[in-house]
């Protein structure tokens, strides 16, 4: 895989890769933009084009196009190939050739499915009839892969078997069930769509019900050609989702994000819906840069802030802008807030677009494609939206002020700018007509009584901060300039002489403590290194004979007191002190020498 791997890497430049999906611009000798992976103003992820890396000095990302496509995507090694190799034109044919893992069986388990469903779509004219009537087209037919799982207990795993996939595999991703030691497939008598990861690969299924048939609990083996069982009263669930399984975490997937994300960055905005037909829909009517939330993502009450982050922050590094397009009644509320919170939180700028109860953007866009546009286009901001509604249904003040706390101080406490803070302050006392003072003092009541726990997205603290002592300091800039080791043969061997001079006056084992001390942190240096002093060969030799000197008369002075210390328990112990003195004696003349040399 490594030649592969290797053309990849000579073929697209990671500027050129990177500027695909951020805004990127020139400093020096390398380039700059604002980091998709944390929140920022100004841009402090830089790329070098010469080593081929990124490196970002606010959250510490760090890596080269497979990680930054891996990281950016959400994908995995495998998907960041997959994308890249596209891009440069290069087939992979070891890849094929290669004794295949676990995964990539997995992943063709999947394709070999989703073809099953889609060539029985095609047999089977009720369904796509439903489908058409739907307002689906065929052109979305096509490119959402839209399936049916045949009415029947084994036809997908026999199909799979056939093909030569094992049953353990077929099991694992979820397509097929065991009880009593016979197989049977999970989807039956259901629309099927797929879902993709960011790259477009089939990493799971939604099973729509296609007839509201009794669906009986288990098969009777005994005969298995039995169908239906009419006896039985299991009501199956409308949509059902393929398990959770090594390709699949439900939590953490938003369907036709593969589809959208091009047109999401491009708007800069998405919208989020809720059903994979609302998502399908909002495409046809021109609205490409629309994702769905699987059913429970979004809703769930114990799904962690991690996978929702995970969720959203995929989102979020294409554009920060999202509109959530839920349905106007109570739950569709609650299953906005949740999200929009956590959106929020993420410093995005959150917008909804409600619309009438009891329909879904399918019936709106299957009316007509214009009132889907005028529901996007009259999206509010969420925290208005809130403040709106109380206004609407409050009379008095007091009633007014009580429900301002409730409903409209969560989503303030998740935003972190405290401008934005105080132009919500503002707004909600001119809708409310309550004082600004008041407002304000009830909300600073109210983020103290609540233990707002929205420290998940700040930043990792950058441990090389902890080193930031004046000796730090000067650590760092010395490291940043050997771990860059300079670019033409002046600056290396300037670097490499100064070095080994510090070298021999500190001692090589004082010299590897401070190294292993600095090394986690040498991609980060070198963009340091290389910014301050690329083509600075006057003030790269000056520079790093001062950092030289006044390092080794920090680390002296270090010394000097550590031996000091000693002495003066030694003197109180009446003990020997003639080493030490002599020891402390060197250390100062040492210290005498720098002194002299500087003056030079
Ligand atoms: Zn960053």
């Amino acid at each position: 895989m490594n030649s592969s791997v290797g053309k990849i890497k000579e073929r697209l430049s990671i500027v050129d890769v990177i500027s695909s999906y951020l805004t990127v611009e020139k400093a020096g000798k390398n380039y700059k933009a604002k980091c998709p992976f944390h929140n920022e103003k100004t841009p402090s992820f830089f790329i070098s084009s010469d080593r081929g890396t990124y490196y970002c000095f606010g959250c510490g990302a760090k890596g080269d196009i497979f990680s930054f496509v891996e990281k950016f995507e959400g994908t995995d090694f495998l998907g960041s190939l997959k994308i890249l190799a596209d891009r440069a034109g290069v087939p992979l044919t070891e890849y094929k050739n290669k004794e295949k893992d676990k995964t990539d069986i997995y992943y063709e388990i999947m394709e070999e499915a989703t073809s099953f469903f889609e060539n029985n779509f095609s047999l089977n004219k009720e369904v796509r009839s439903y489908i058409l009537s739907r307002g689906i087209n065929d052109n979305s037919i096509k490119s959402f892969r839209i399936g049916y799982a045949l009415e029947s207990w084994t036809s997908l795993f026999d199909y799979l078997t056939k093909k030569g996939f094992k049953k353990e595999d077929i099991e694992t991703v979820g397509l097929i069930k065991k009880k009593d030691s016979r197989y049977y497939d999970r989807f039956r008598s259901r629309i099927m769509f797929p879902i993709n990861d960011s790259t477009g690969r089939v990493i799971a299924f939604s099973g729509r019900i296609f007839q509201d048939i009794l669906e009986v609990g288990l098969p009777d083996f005994g005969s298995p050609t039995s169908k239906i069982s009419p006896t039985s009263k299991i009501v199956p669930a409308k949509y059902l989702n393929s398990p959770d399984t090594p390709l699949f975490n439900k939590s953490n997937v938003l369907f036709g994000l593969d589809k959208a994300k091009n047109s999401i960055r491009m708007r800069d905005y998405s919208i989020i819906v809720e059903g994979q037909v609302d998502l399908i829909l909002s495409h046809q009517a021109g609205f490409t840069n629309t994702v769905a939330v699987s059913g429970t993502a979004f809703t769930e009450n114990t799904t962690d802030n991690e996978s929702k982050i995970n969720n959203l922050g995929l989102v979020r590094r294409l554009s920060s802008n999202i509109i959530f397009a839920y349905d106007g009644d109570d739950a569709g509320i609650r299953a906005v807030n949740r999200s929009a919170m956590i959106a929020l939180s993420l410093d995005m700028q959150v917008k909804v677009a409600i619309f009438p109860k009891g329909k879904d953007p399918a019936d709106i866009i299957q009316e007509d494609y214009k009132k889907w546009e005028e529901i996007i286009k009259n999206k509010t901001d969420i925290i208005s939206f809130h403040l709106d509604k109380i206004c609407e249904n409050t009379k008095d003040k007091e009633s007014r002020r009580k429900q301002t706390v409730e409903k409209v101080f969560p989503f303030v406490s998740m935003i972190e700018s405290s401008i934005k803070k105080s132009n919500y302050i503002k707004e909600i006392s001119e809708k409310t007509s309550l004082s600004e003072n008041a407002i304000t003092e009830d909300y600073k009541k109210y983020e103290k009584s609540q233990n707002i726990n929205n420290n998940f997205n700040k930043e990792k603290k950058d441990e090389s901060k902890d080193i930031s002592s004046r000796k730090g300091s000067l650590e760092k800039r010395l490291f940043a300039i050997i771990f860059w080791g300079g670019e033409n043969d002046e600056e290396k061997s300037i670097i490499n002489e100064l070095k080994a001079s510090f070298i021999e006056d500190i001692g090589k084992d004082q010299y590897q403590k401070i190294l292993n001390l600095y090394e986690p942190f040498s991609e980060n240096l070198v963009f340091e290194g290389e910014k301050w002093y690329s083509g600075k060969i006057k003030v790269l030799y000056k520079e790093m004979v001062e950092i030289i000197l006044n390092l080794e008369e920090e680390i002296l002075n270090e010394e000097s007191y550590s031996v000091l210390l000693k002495i003066k328990e030694k003197e109180r112990n009446k003990d020997d002190m003639k080493t030490d003195l002599v020891a402390y004696q060197k250390i100062v003349e040492k210290i005498e020498d720098i002194k002299n040399r500087r003056l030079k």
